[in-house]
């Protein structure tokens, strides 16, 4: 936990997901505003705190370039999540903003998630438990209730990083699966530690019977899996996405599932969400859909928290972040609270 002093008329909003145990952390530091929920009914006020706020935290936090500018006094920004998308990161450089997230605590669970979709993609578990929920189990299994083995099968991971790693070392070292795996650059840790082997999208889309997307969402990833590359994949091959809804073309998905191009899909994560009732992707018996929980276990959304605090109390009132995506940026704000100049920063 980063040292801290207490900031006196300096201010926090702190926008959902925190308890009142990490609250009263940010209170030993700062003044608090805090909002369980953003609604049409209390944007005003949220804006209000905001355009006094010095820091900003929580989960699922909406900020834009249009907030931004409400917000003179905004120094960090820390959110309760790895992915970065839904911030306005290049505004936030161009203020000096220091963004911080929540890298490592979610790693493992975000890839049991992962590791969950597998299974009950190739086993068909939620469409078979739907099936003597109903009482529709009425005679012996036989062949059009079987599933397709996990065990030795390979796996594919596009986006070989933290959670793509901790998905990989369960299938090589769980299930005995050969690894293949896309990266902006190879890992060799990895290809020493599983045999994992680096190919690029094509291949790795052509041999995987199993492809689990882990990569970020932005604009070289947006739609990074269209038609194109679901054709690219075996009719027998399932596409798991615990990254972002948007990596996916989804109608390009949807029409991939109905025509057989690609056999099953697990998805923890919807261009839109929560995805609506209505989709195709929520009826179809192939798709298994979670409402993006990845990271969503008692354990790890409070070290998520935990984590969440210690950066914004570590940028504001003490030694620095623990992780921060523009780290470049907390020197500034550091000067800022110190009061010191550039030269003796
Ligand atoms: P990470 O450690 O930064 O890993 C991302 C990986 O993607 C890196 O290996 C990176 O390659 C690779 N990559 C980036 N752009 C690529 C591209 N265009 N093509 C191929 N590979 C590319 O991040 P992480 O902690 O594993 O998290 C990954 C993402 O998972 C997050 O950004 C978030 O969107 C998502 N996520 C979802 C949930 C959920 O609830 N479903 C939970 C947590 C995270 P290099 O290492 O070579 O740069």
């Amino acid at each position: 936990m980063p040292s801290q002093q207490y900031m006196g008329e300096r201010r926090i909003v702190a926008l959902r997901r925190l308890d009142e145990a990490q609250l009263e952390r940010l209170r030993q530091v700062a003044v608090v505003d805090a909002f369980d929920d953003l609604t049409d009914d209390n944007r005003g006020a949220f804006m209000a705190s905001l355009s006094r706020a010095h820091g900003l935290v929580g989960g699922k936090l909406e900020l834009d370039e249009a907030m931004l500018e409400q917000a003179p006094l905004l120094e960090a920004v820390s959110t309760i999540s790895v992915g970065y998308d839904h911030l306005p990161l290049a505004a936030m450089n161009e203020r000096g903003i220091l963004l911080c997230n929540t890298p490592d605590v979610l790693t493992e669970t975000t890839a049991d998630t992962a590791f969950a979709l597998i299974m009950a993609t190739q086993r068909r578990l939620v469409e078979l438990s739907v099936m003597v929920r109903e009482g529709r189990w009425q005679a012996h299994i036989d062949r059009p209730h079987f599933g397709t083995d996990v065990y030795g099968k390979t796996l594919g991971i596009v986006g070989a990083g933290r959670i793509g790693a901790a998905i990989a070392r369960r299938g090589a070292l769980g299930f005995n699966m050969p690894i293949l795996y896309t990266a902006n650059s190879p890992k060799p840790e990895l290809e020493t530690e599983l045999g994992a082997q680096y190919c690029d999208l094509e291949e790795l889309l052509g041999r995987a019977d199993i492809v689990c997307l882990v990569v970020p969402w932005n604009a070289d990833t947006h739609h990074l899996i269209d038609a194109e590359a679901l054709a690219r994949m075996q009719p027998h091959a399932a596409l798991i996405n615990v990254a972002r809804g948007k990596v996916v073309d989804e109608p390009a998905l949807i029409d991939a599932l109905e025509r057989g191009v690609i056999r099953a899909a697990g998805l923890d994560v919807f261009t839109e969400e929560p995805v609506s009732a209505y989709s195709p992707l929520v009826t179809m018996d192939n798709v298994v859909v979670l409402p993006h929980i990845g990271s969503a276990t008692h354990e790890t959304r409070d070290a998520m928290a935990q984590r969440a605090v210690d950066n914004i109390i570590g940028a504001l009132a003490g030694d620095g972040p623990v992780s921060a995506v523009n780290e470049s940026q907390w020197r500034r704000c550091h000067r800022s609270i110190e009061g010191s100049t550039e030269d003796n920063a």
